[in-house]
């Protein structure tokens, strides 16, 4: 599972928006090597530079021992991707690489054995041609020894000093896909396809903006599971999700679009799900405090989040009706969403229109039409971004 969600993750952080600028001056991992070592097995990482870096493990889950290090270019084997994984040897299972945020990359190592690290050192070139090497040694430990050296590390600060401002990050979530259709047109047409065709013009046009950085939970005609889309909004550290699917309806004439954000039955399932999932809130990583006190913030954080999600649900049906795009009664709705479940996440779920309506399913599949809506919800995220920042700014 873990890994499957890996490689989704591999490929969906291609779909994250890279400034081309300053590429000239930008460090390269060159190459990641894993093999036998003096204590156990050792970990080389080759860059064009040193690395400032911090190395730290995580036991939630599964083990990994994780090294953050500044945003850089993945280039391993001479092969430059936004992510990818590779093979492991000994303590290690394998690893995998991503830039987990906006500022920074992270280096996964899945481990067969719980393990430490014994020593690190960097080494430099010894002839021009040579990389920069990042030496890890590990060996082998007890199950709990590596536990609590994993509390131990999570409330370390993150390693770049400076945190540049980041853009906020939409994730957008074309429904179903794969073997999953969703809704059927009488036409035949998918309500998996209609919903990545949208999808796809959404980003296209907040990446023309240039003021967000976004991400898809699928580009291409796949399966995810719902859980696997709120994982990753999660993991990217998304400040809007949303999603977006076509309705079925048994009337052929009942037509329009509708909003929907969690209802208060979907709010119970969001502490099962969070502990079932690992969804570990940024509040909670920090130990010092007392348990209660943890619980408390992350009450707020969630009640936050939802506060959120219904102000851009507000935002979005407004403007969607602005551009005369044809709505159900009452269309800011709730109800107990999977993929609306995330704590930490302002969400919604858009329900474009209905694909068992002539109508909607014309203004849905041809691009004109669709476009007038996406430019709609294009409307809706600004002014969200806006005013939060207004709000921010008076605090
Ligand atoms: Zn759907």
């Amino acid at each position: 599972m873990r890994r499957v969600r890996a490689r989704i993750l591999g490929l969906l952080f291609a779909a994250l928006a890279i400034a081309p600028a300053a590429a000239a001056e930008i460090t390269r991992v060159l190459d990641v090597r894993v093999g036998p070592g003096p204590s156990g097995t050792r970990l080389v990482i080759d860059s064009n530079k040193p690395l400032n870096y911090r190395v730290f493990s995580l036991s939630a889950g599964a083990e990994r021992i994780i090294i953050d290090l500044p945003k850089l270019r993945w280039s391993v084997g001479g092969l430059t991707a936004e992510s990818g994984t590779g093979p492991g040897e000994g303590l290690v299972a394998g690893y995998r690489y991503a830039h987990n945020a906006a500022d920074s990359s992270r280096l996964v190592l899945d481990l067969a054995k719980p393990a430490e690290v014994a020593r690190q050192f960097a080494l430099e070139p010894e002839k021009a041609q040579d990389a920069y090497r990042l030496v890890l040694d590990l060996k082998p430990t007890s199950m709990e020894a590596f536990v609590q050296s994993s509390l131990n590390n999570q409330s370390r600060p993150p390693p770049t000093t400076h945190k540049p401002a980041r853009k906020p990050l939409i994730v957008i979530d074309p429904g179903h896909g794969g073997k999953d259709p969703g809704a059927l047109a009488k036409s035949g047409r998918k309500e998996k396809d209609v919903t990545l065709a949208a999808a796809r013009e959404l980003r296209d046009q907040l990446m023309q903006g240039g003021r967000y950085e976004v991400a898809l939970t699928r580009d291409d005609d796949r399966f995810i599971e719902l859980e696997d889309r709120v994982t990753i909004a999660r993991e990217l550290g998304a400040n809007l999700f949303i999603s977006l699917h076509a309705d079925a309806g048994a009337n052929s004439n009942t037509r329009g679009s509708s909003v929907y954000t969690l209802s208060s039955d979907g709010e119970k399932r969001v502490e099962t799900e969070r502990h079932k999932q690992d969804w570990v809130l940024s509040v909670e990583r920090d130990r010092t405090r007392p348990v209660e006190v943890n619980e408390v913030l992350a009450d707020l954080v969630q009640r936050e989040t939802k506060n959120q999600s219904a102000r851009f649900a507000q935002m979005l049906v407004p403007s969607l009706a602005e551009v005369g795009w044809a709505a159900l009664q009452n269309p800011h709705r709730q109800r107990g969403f999977y993929v609306l479940l995330s704590p930490d996440v302002p969400a919604v779920l858009l329900e474009m229109g209905f694909m068992t309506n002539i109508h909607d399913e014309a203004n849905l599949a041809t691009e004109k039409q669709r476009s007038r809506m996406v430019g709609a919800i294009h409307a809706a995220i600004d002014e969200f971004f806006e005013t939060e920042a207004q709000a921010l700014a008076m605090r």
